[in-house]
């Protein structure tokens, strides 16, 4: 009790949750700057080391191993998570504190920048974070995050593993009023301010259960027979699951399940706008390559809010728009754009499937790239500017030309890092979007890059404030 440990794992999955939450850092020796861990760690404002490729963790022997050293469980390691360095032993560190001076820095940058800024956040703890730094709204709500806690993922699977609708139905209503009060506590917290809430995204490795303990739990909770269970698993265990089943496809072959999110987040706005609270949702269909599967979604989520509506009397308004994480997209955003009222970039995905490269096991190669020079530096971390920045360069020109005034943002990782932050700047986003911790840093990056001319100039003061409070 009270030690403070340091959360070693090969990768993490969902249900390191509660190792995460107590561990002072994590270090993984799989996965890179926007696998599970590292955007976990990164919303809990916590050091994390992921894809130590050189480390190999045992977790029978518990000890890890690298370079002829062994640490066992219990030795003293320090981990750097800006420059990846794992130390033997304690290094002195010290806690940085937010001062007078940092306030007024904050205070000239928010005159000087253009480009809005709000922050990832999903839990009721990271959206006060996202406010406590200054953030503008809420860019992006990963709904699947919200199902991490081990109350919640026994159903979250079991809806996963249902053998058909009606089985996957009965999981998905043990789910709403989780969800339906996540919306409520993030809509009051928020203040009106806008909420970009991503529909479900689970590439499903990260959800399957692995262990017959997880197995045995899912099954009990669906009512349903040990093997039965077991064997869906492995049925939906796949090759590549970040190009699998994931994304809208979830949603255009269950639709159930998007039917659910969108009934929540309407039954959440009715509570809190009876509750004297303005609510601005945004919705945002992921991983959406061809405008019919948006269009599908649209019709699931209008049908919900008109359903609610008359259920409730109240009427929230919102958008729906969808992440442009696929090149496809980017490229046919002219037609996306006639049915979305807003685009988000998501670079992490973009990255991935621009360079064909997984972001859950580049980190080792890559590190030989940055040596050998082949790259200059990790496209996960900063913007690829001339290939996936190509892309974002023409995703917004098209999508413009098609919807004029189209709201476009970026949510992947790229929107902290305050080299990517300037590009975005010059390509004309409305909005950069990162963890809460990074909000600081991606608003002085904003300005750093406003000041020196780049993007679209504002054509007048007032005008120019308007459009800061309203990103
Ligand atoms: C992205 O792909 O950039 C993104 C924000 O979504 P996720 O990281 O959840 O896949
Ligand atoms: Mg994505």
């Amino acid at each position: 009790m009270g030690e403070k440990v340091i959360l070693v794992r090969i990768e993490t999955s969902p249900e390191d949750i509660g190792g995460m939450h107590v561990a002072q850092g994590i270090l993984t020796a799989r996965g890179g700057m926007t696998s599970h861990a590292a955007v976990v760690a990164r919303g809990m404002g916590k050091p994390c080391v992921s894809g130590a490729g050189d480390i190999k963790v045992d977790y029978k022997d518990k000890v890890l191993r690298a370079f002829g050293v062994v640490v066992a469980e219990g030795d003293v390691v320090t981990i750097d998570g800006a420059t990846g360095e794992v130390m033997r032993g304690a290094v002195a560190t010290i806690q940085p504190r937010l001062t007078g001076d940092f306030a007024r820095l904050m205070k000239w940058v928010d005159e000087i920048r253009t480009l809005g800024v709000r922050a990832n956040a999903e839990t009721p703890e990271d959206a006060r974070t996202a406010r406590r730094f200054g953030a503008e709204g809420i860019g992006l709500s990963r709904t699947e995050h919200m199902f991490f806690e081990p109350e919640r993922i026994v159903h979250m699977r079991e809806m996963i593993l249902a053998r058909d609708e009606t089985a996957r139905r009965a999981a998905l209503a043990k789910l709403l009023p989780y969800q339906r009060a996540d919306f409520v506590e993030l809509f009051k917290i928020m203040e009106g301010l806008p909420i970009t809430i991503r529909l479900l995204d689970p590439p499903l490795n990260e959800f399957l259960p692995h262990r017959d303990a997880e197995i045995a739990e899912v099954a009990a909770a669906a009512g349903a027979d040990l093997n039965t269970v077991r064997a869906r698993a492995l049925d939906l265990d796949e090759a590549n699951p970040m190009l699998g089943h994931r994304g809208c496809r979830l949603g255009v072959t269950y639709p159930e399940i998007y039917e659910m999110q969108a009934r929540a987040i309407f039954e959440a706005a009715a509570v809190a706008a009876k509750g004297g609270v303005k609510v601005r949702p945004e919705i945002m269909i992921p991983l959406v390559g061809v405008k019919r599967e948006l269009d599908l979604m649209k019709v699931v989520v209008d049908r919900a809010a008109a359903e609610v509506a008359k259920q409730t009397g109240v009427k929230t308004r919102y958008k729906i728009g969808t992440m442009i994480e696929l090149p496809r997209a980017a490229l046919r955003a002219g037609e996306i754009a006639e049915t979305a009222e807003f685009f988000s970039f998501g670079t992490n995905d973009l990255t991935q499937t621009t360079y064909g490269l997984s972001r859950d096991d580049a980190g080792y190669f890559l590190t030989q790239y940055l040596e050998r020079g082949v790259i200059e530096s990790d496209p996960f971390i900063t913007l690829d500017r001339d290939g996936v920045g190509e892309l974002m360069r023409i995703g917004t020109a098209r999508g413009r030309a098609a919807r004029p005034g189209l709201k476009v943002g970026i949510c992947g990782e790229h929107g902290g890092d305050p080299a990517s932050v300037r590009f975005c700047q010059e390509v004309g986003l409305d909005y950069v979007s990162c963890s809460p911790f990074r909000v600081p840093i991606a608003k002085l990056a904003a300005a750093q890059a406003a000041l020196d001319g780049l993007g679209p100039k504002p054509a007048r003061k007032t005008k120019h404030r308007k459009r800061r409070s309203r990103p």
